[in-house]
Formats: C-alpha cells, structure tokens, sequence
C-alpha cells in the first residue's frame, strides 16, 4: 500500500514564501519587503477591528453585504457582481478552481504574479507563460501564447514585481483579440497607486463583455495585509460561479469591519497616495543615480537590476541583499520570479526609503 496521493501537479507546485519579516540579532526592521502600505491600517480600521472582537462568537455575514454596497458606491459598481474573498489571492484561487482543469492551460506573463501559476497547478491545470519586453507584458506575445486549451488569461496591471503596466488601450486590445471563452482576470492590487491618465483598473472592460474579471485588494494601500480581505468585480455568470464553490464565511467579520471603515477614510487614502507618489519618485531617480536600472514603476515598489556584469549580477543581488539585512533593512528577492538579478524595494516612509538608499549606495561603493 502506498499512503494518500495528491491530485496530479500539486507535488510540483513549489509554495510561496512571503516576504522575510524578522532578522536574529536585529530589533528595529525596515521592511520593505512585502508591499505593504507605507502608512499601516487607518485609525479608522483598526478602531473597527478592535471593535468587532466584542462579536467573535458570531458568523459573519457571509454575504458581505454591507462591505460590498460601499465598494460598489465608492466606485459606481453593481453590488451583486461582486464578490469577497480571503484576500485577492482567494479570488485567484477560485477563479482556478471553478474555470480550469486537468488537460487546461492558465496563461500568464513572463514575471506575473507567483500565485497564477501556483494557483493553476493546484486545479490540475497547467500554467503557461508569455515573454515579457522591457519587463513589460506584451500583448502580442500573450495572444501568441493562447491555445486550444487556455481558460484563463491572468494580467497584473500594474505588474507585481516589475512595476510595470498597460494602457487601457492596450488592455482592449488584448480583450478584442482573446477568445471569449477565455476569462481575463485584471489584477489591479495596485490600481489606487496607479495615477497615468492612459491607466485603466479595468472596470471599463468588466462592463464591456461577459469574460473580464478585476480583482483588488486591502492588502497594499488600505495596509490591511493582517485581515485578508480582497475583492472581484465579475460579470453576473461569473459572480454567480465564484459564489457557488467559495465558502460560506470566507471573510471574518474582523475583516468586514476594518475594510467597510478603512473605505470610508478616504483622507487617509489621499495622503498615502500622495506619499507613494513623492517617494517613488524620490527612490527611482536616487537608484538611478546610483548607476542602477529601475523599470518606471506604476506601483508602491521599485524593482531594481544590478548593471551588467555578465554572470555575476545574481551574486550582487544576493550579496546586497545580505548587506541590507546587516543594516536592518529586509527587501525581496527575485530568484522566483527569474529575475535572480534583481531586488524588490517597497516605498516605505521618508525615513526608510533615506535608509535603503545609503545602504544601496554603501554597498556599491564596496564591491
Ligand atoms: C499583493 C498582491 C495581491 C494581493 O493579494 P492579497 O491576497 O489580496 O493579499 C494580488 N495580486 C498581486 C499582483 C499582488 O502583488
């Protein structure tokens, strides 16, 4: 006899590894590692968070009825085509789950967001990639990519770890041309960071058709990464499967409540992203001083690529990100992403972008 056997693929998903949040011998950490909002949760959410525990004994509304009338409000949706989950990335995972299968592909860019292939695998499916051009996904590419078998098209606009993204225009392009047998999933987890006139979050393309699918978060601006807490806006017909297979009371009330007054704490949301703006800003044309390349990022991090040095660029990576953690400082790596060459850096405060800078530098400066 041999023991219980997993469904085939999930032996070969390799999991995901959250951005490191600790360092031995280290007390005070900048960690600019996760993308987490600079600023935390608002008052307003934690005071709701601490608020709900006096109801713990209690389901929540596993309708989510209240959280979803206020997104829908805040950003002219219809209530009953969304839908919440455990976070954005339960979303992922249930699109997965209900739409793809042994035998079928989910299709993404080069160095799209880790969980669209960890999720494929986990449904039996099999996760397919398009190359990228200038770390930026490439609409022709994606369509060349497209099989008999592709079920879902997984997009993050901005891109996660590249910073990049695409034009509306282009993201119509890509919807024209795709099947429409095949879901196009927007991730827009950093669309409240995303401020070019030319961007789209995609509820334009939600609207316009029957297979587009957005998904956001309260994980980057809203700083509520702790509570789990994400959303999909959905055409009826998908809205409608995702209700059917996601559990019952998928999201605490803990999260219903911290999310409902987080969303209406819109000052707080001004003024991250007023930060965001002035230090990204700040941190790409420091590194670039620096000597180093920094796609433009559209987002609340920069990804940043050691100059050639032809293969010894992943050891700069690695070493630097070693003499970061020695100045306190824990940023990302890349390796997973195929992008051993680089780190990640998420615009934190004033105080510790200045930090990550004259680490960055001091290291330079040594090798
Ligand atoms: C951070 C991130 C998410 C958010 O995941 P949650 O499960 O909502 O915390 C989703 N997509 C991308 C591209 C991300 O970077």
């Amino acid at each position: 006899m041999s023991g219980p056997t997993p469904k085939p693929g999930i032996m070969n998903i390799a999991p995901y590894v959250g951005g490191e949040s600790s360092l031995d011998g280290q007390d005070r950490i900048i960690k600019l590692s996760s993308n987490e909002g600079a600023f935390g949760p608002s008052p307003l959410a934690q005071a709701a968070y601490t608020d709900a525990a006096s109801d713990l004994h209690r389901y929540p509304d596993g309708g989510c009825v209240a959280l979803r009338a206020a997104i829908a409000e805040l950003n002219g949706l219809e209530a009953d085509r969304i839908v919440c989950g455990a976070g954005s990335d339960e979303i992922i995972s249930l699109l997965c789950q209900a739409y793809a299968g042994a035998g079928d592909e989910v299709l993404y860019s080069q160095h799209g967001f880790l969980m669209y292939a960890i999720s494929a695998k986990a449904a039996g499916a099999t996760p397919v990639f398009a190359p990228e051009t200038n770390l930026t996904s490439n609409v022709d590419a994606l369509l060349g990519a497209v099989s008999d078998n592709t079920r879902l098209l997984f997009l993050a606009n901005p891109n996660n770890p590249t910073g990049t993204y695409l034009s509306g225009d282009e993201l119509w392009r890509l919807r024209r041309e795709l099947r429409d047998d095949i879901i196009l999933v927007i991730d827009a987890a950093y669309a409240e960071y995303a401020s070019r006139d030319d961007y789209t979050p995609g509820v334009d393309l939600v609207d316009g058709g029957g297979n587009v699918v957005m998904t956001r978060t309260f994980s980057k601006i809203y700083g509520l990464g702790g509570v789990r807490l994400g959303w999909a806006y959905c055409p009826a017909g998908i809205a409608d499967v995702l209700n059917r297979i996601r559990g019952p009371f998928n999201v605490g009330s803990p999260a219903l409540a911290a999310g409902l007054a987080a969303l209406g704490d819109s000052e707080f949301i001004e003024r991250a992203r007023t930060h965001n703006d002035t230090w990204l800003e700040w941190t790409r044309s420091q590194f670039l001083s620096l000597g180093l390349e920094v796609p433009p990022s559209a987002g609340n991090f920069v990804l940043v690529r050691f100059p050639e040095q032809p293969g010894r660029n992943a050891d700069i990576a690695e070493a630097c990100d070693t003499f970061l953690k020695s100045r306190g400082i824990i940023v990302r790596r890349m390796d997973a992403y195929g992008l051993d060459d680089c780190l990640r850096v998420t615009i934190g405060l004033k105080d510790e972008m200045q930090a990550a800078f004259d680490a960055f530098k001091e290291f330079l400066e040594q090798i």
